[in-house]
């Protein structure tokens, strides 16, 4: 049955299609160019998009700037190039509702002329207090008997920037006995003198959000607004503004949860307070959910997308895990990269018995279940190294991997055999010795001899040096994200930087957010801001495990 696997808005959109409400479906994504895109936004992105595809619609990019601050064109670009990262195409179909101004100046006049708006004298205090509460009516304000040739003057007075800030403001004449706050003759213009990044200083009077967005909606032609749950309660009035502007087709607003990562920082306020104080580098900082952090880790628009459908959409506030989306970007990458060895934490490791000079090379499948990626040489020669983590000097029981005296095997090469180590006045092992049984070529020994441990390494002659960042939370999950006051609980160890990694020499042409499975360390990719021709910075994506099911 179709209907129950669909989402409660295409079940809405079905009706209205059903019904005759709207002949095609419309919608769009309206971003204030105030800051960073992050994971939340790229739900309400693909999902609009989503639903625009879908039902073979059409999908407007929309910058929703009709509040004048200073900082906002920055945010322009970067919120398109996220956008189109992510997938979504609106084509041609890029507005910015700040090209409304005079319609929407128009609609206020059409509001007046039908004794549906007047202008106020009140100030933000006194509104205030004549708004009421919960519990008790509000007050009709001095001003709401004013005629329509009064307001039509004042209002005029208004955009020719003969009051200041905050000395009037057009309110809507809708009821201030409403048990709804918002409908209790909300404040649909103000004047601010302050110079527009789009318009410059044509206006002095700004729009309000619930006066302006359901008439940037209804001018573009949206049938269905999709916002987030905050905005239900200012359904009413959305409505209200299109009902009394008698649009022909007017748009329908329908609201869903928001995104919440738990334990996971969002907030564009705490986020900014870590770029300030250089907790963080900037907004693409790889250990954030900003949009450019996560494409900078080496998360994919596909993993994003798999995350997003995953999550769902529902009507209730609820918060996901980070795991999940772990999973996601495993689940994209697990068949589609190349699984190279990496050494994170190197031990120089000399074959006694390898002819010195000699380099030989493998072939190694680069991806064991995914044919289709071919396979590389790899090359192999008397030194090499190994991650410090396998080997021990006095191994537990069950450790398998390289101790003296032990044999085991070197992926994709041969069998060695640990003989000897060496190491520095610290008691820090800083050279091992082995011998390799030439017999074991590919790794395997024709005398079925079994090793327990096989291990990853690098040749040294050939190996590439590289920078390797790991991460774990910026913030202490044990603690707790907040503290009373306000603060965040950092995690101290949220990155770890390790200066001296090798990696396999096929890695030197890697260009950044190019990624690859390290066996056994997880998915790594090329940092696209730190990383240099000839000095390569991974990111670790995500290790390889997780206790994370489905
Ligand atoms: P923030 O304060 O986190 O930047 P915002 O609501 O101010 O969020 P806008 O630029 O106004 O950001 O948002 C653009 C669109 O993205 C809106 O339609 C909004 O509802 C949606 N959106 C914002 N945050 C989330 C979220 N966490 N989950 C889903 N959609 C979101
Ligand atoms: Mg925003
Ligand atoms: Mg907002």
């Amino acid at each position: 049955n179709e209907a129950v696997s669909k989402n409660f808005i295409e079940q809405i959109i079905d009706k209205d299609l059903a019904e005759g409400h709207c002949k095609t479906v419309h919608t769009r994504f309206p971003p204030e160019p105030n800051g960073y895109l992050h994971i939340g936004h790229a739900k309400s992105i693909l999902l609009n998009y989503g639903l625009a595809q879908e039902y073979n619609g059409l999908f407007n990019m929309r910058f929703d700037d009709t509040n004048p601050t200073k900082e906002r064109s920055e945010f322009v670009e970067s919120i398109k190039e996220d956008i189109k990262w992510l997938g979504a195409d609106w084509g041609d179909r890029l507005f910015f509702a700040s090209n409304y101004f005079d319609q929407m100046y128009e609609a206020a006049v059409k509001l007046i002329k039908k004794g549906k708006a007047y202008v106020s004298d009140l100030s933000a205090e006194e509104m205030r207090e004549y708004r009421g509460t919960l519990k008790e009516p509000g007050k009709e304000d001095p001003s709401a008997g004013r005629s329509v040739e009064e307001n039509l003057e004042l209002f005029e007075a208004m955009k020719d920037g003969r009051y200041a800030d905050g000395e009037k403001v057009l309110r809507a004449r809708i009821d201030m006995a409403s048990p709804n706050m918002n409908m209790r003759d909300p404040v649909i213009y103000r004047v601010a003198h302050m110079t527009h990044q789009n318009t410059g200083d044509k206006w002095c009077i700004y729009p309000m959000y619930d006066f302006a967005h359901p008439i940037e909606d209804a001018i573009e032609g949206i049938t269905h607004s999709i916002c987030t749950l905050e905005f239900e309660d200012h359904r009413p009035l959305y409505d209200w503004v299109v009902r009394e502007l008698e649009y022909e087709n007017p748009p329908k607003q329908i609201e869903f949860a928001k995104l919440y990562l738990t334990n996971v920082v969002t907030g564009k306020r705490y986020i900014k307070k870590l770029v300030e104080e250089h907790i963080v580098d900037g907004w693409d900082d790889p250990r954030l959910v900003s949009i450019a952090a996560l494409r900078r880790r080496g998360f994919t628009p596909e993993s994003i997308k798999m995350f997003v459908e995953l999550c769902g959409v529902s009507k209730a506030n609820s918060s996901v895990d980070y795991a999940m989306l772990e999973y996601c970007i495993r689940e994209d990458l697990k068949l589609k990269r190349s699984r190279v060895m990496a050494v994170l934490d190197p031990i120089k490791v000399i074959i006694d018995n390898y002819p010195e000079d000699q380099i030989e090379y493998f072939d190694v499948v680069n991806n064991m279940e995914n044919e289709a990626l071919g396979s590389r040489k790899v090359p192999f020669a008397r030194e090499l190294y190994i991650d410090r983590e396998d080997f021990m000097e006095e191994p537990p029981r069950k450790y398998f991997r390289m101790f003296p005296g032990n044999e085991v095997r070197l992926m994709h090469a041969y069998f060695v055999k640990c003989n000897s180590f060496v190491k520095d006045e610290n008691g820090k092992v800083t050279e091992i010795h082995c011998t390799y049984d030439p017999e074991s070529r590919g790794g395997n020994s024709p005398d079925g001899r079994k090793v327990k441990g096989t291990i990853h390494w690098v040749a040294a002659p050939t190996a590439v040096k590289a920078e390797v960042r790991l991460y774990e939370n910026i913030v202490d999950e044990e603690l707790g994200v907040y503290n009373e006051d306000g603060s965040l609980n950092l995690n101290p160890n949220s990155l770890t930087v390790l200066k001296e990694c090798y990696v396999e020499p096929g890695l030197a042409d890697a260009k950044g957010y190019d990624s690859f499975q390290f066996v056994r360390q997880g998915y790594f990719c090329v940092d696209a801001k730190d990383s240099k021709e000839d000095a390569l910075v991974f990111n670790r994506i995500v290790s390889l495990k997780s206790s994370y099911k489905l």
